[in-house]
């Protein structure tokens, strides 16, 4: 059993911001990392909204950022574990027990940043077209889709939102939705509906994206003929709907009906000296510049609660 006085679960820039600032107060974290270091990030082909990181020539990638906050964390005194978290155990009290596949962990503080995934439509070529004309992020990605045609899947408030703001850059917004009925507030289906640069297609499934280089088509069924079509598009943003990454938590740590971690403006949890931050605890904002934001203010708490028991 490694004894630690902080554990960060996840490796995104809530957990690695976390990290930075317990490093440097000397704390030694431990990042245990996840299946993915950086989270969603490195699934980001450029990052243009990061404050402080731009150039016109050469835009930042999520691996790219990663790069720089792995070096930074190490530098300060981070032990970045390569291994995904199985159970936890917070009924005790602090010290709490934290196992992996290849190890067991005594912390006496936890902050938890294992952040959420984008609902993934599951269809040919969408895993293989990510940066390439599929995204899951319209603030992240729009900006790359000027006097393009696009399509956003989904009926949401999520997808509703994001195919607005998506119409500041395309030609054409065309909304797949697989019902004749959007699930998104009526405020936000107004403004769709009035907006001229959107469209619809109802009752329609994805079945495949398809493309060269980069996408260039949706093979479509209508759910309620079974037609099949192709439609012919330069991106695909897909707005399913999010999950947060806290199955292992269940029963540990209270959360919404959602699955979203329940914390209050000091990042505290439930449990006493376990904190959280970054998209397991956000549904709103789900930016890199928030999640670091909430990564800073949750370190800055497991310091002053770890000094306060000294
Ligand atoms: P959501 O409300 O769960 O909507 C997901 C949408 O994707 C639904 O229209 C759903 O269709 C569709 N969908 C789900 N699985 C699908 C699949 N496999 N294939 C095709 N379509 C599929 O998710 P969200 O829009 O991300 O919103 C999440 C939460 O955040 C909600 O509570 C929402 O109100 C909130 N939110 C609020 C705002 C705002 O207030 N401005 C903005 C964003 C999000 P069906 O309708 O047929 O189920």
């Amino acid at each position: 059993m490694e004894k630690e006085k902080v554990v960060i679960i996840g490796s995104g820039p809530a957990g690695l911001t976390a990290a930075l600032y317990t490093a440097r107060a000397d704390l030694k974290p431990v990042v245990i990392a996840g299946s993915q270091l950086g989270g969603q990030i490195s699934l980001t082909s450029e990052i243009e909204n990061y404050p402080g990181f731009f150039s016109a020539e050469q835009t930042l990638t999520g691996p790219e950022l990663v790069e720089v906050l792995q070096k930074q964390v190490e530098h300060f005194g981070t032990r970045i574990e390569f291994d995904e978290v199985t159970e936890v155990d917070f009924s005790k009290g602090s010290p709490f027990t934290i196992k992996t596949y290849g190890k067991e962990y005594e912390a006496e503080t936890v902050i938890v940043t294992a952040g959420a995934s984008p609902r993934r439509l599951g269809v040919l070529g969408e895993e293989e077209y990510i940066g390439r004309g599929v995204s899951y992020c319209g603030t992240c990605d729009g900006f790359f889709f000027r006097n393009k045609k696009i399509v956003v899947v989904g009926g949401g408030d999520s997808a509703i939102e994001e195919a607005l703001f998506l119409t500041k850059f395309a030609s054409s917004v065309t909304i797949i939705h697989r019902r004749d009925e959007l699930r998104a507030g009526k405020a936000l289906q107004k403004r769709a509906f009035a907006n001229e640069k959107i469209s619809f297609i109802w009752d329609t499934a994805v079945d495949e994206i398809v493309g060269d280089a980069t996408v260039t088509k949706v093979k479509l069924t209508n759910r309620k003929t079974g037609e099949t079509s192709s439609f012919e598009t330069d991106g695909v943003f897909i707005f399913i709907g999010h999950f947060p990454n806290s199955k292992f938590l269940e029963g540990q740590l209270e959360m919404d009906e959602h699955g979203y971690i329940i914390t209050d403006e000091m990042m505290r949890t439930s449990v006493d000296g376990v904190f959280a931050a970054g998209e397991i605890q956000d549904a709103v904002y789900r930016q890199v510049a928030t999640s670091v934001g909430q990564g800073t203010a949750a370190a800055l708490r497991t310091e002053k609660w770890l000094s306060e028991r000294e």
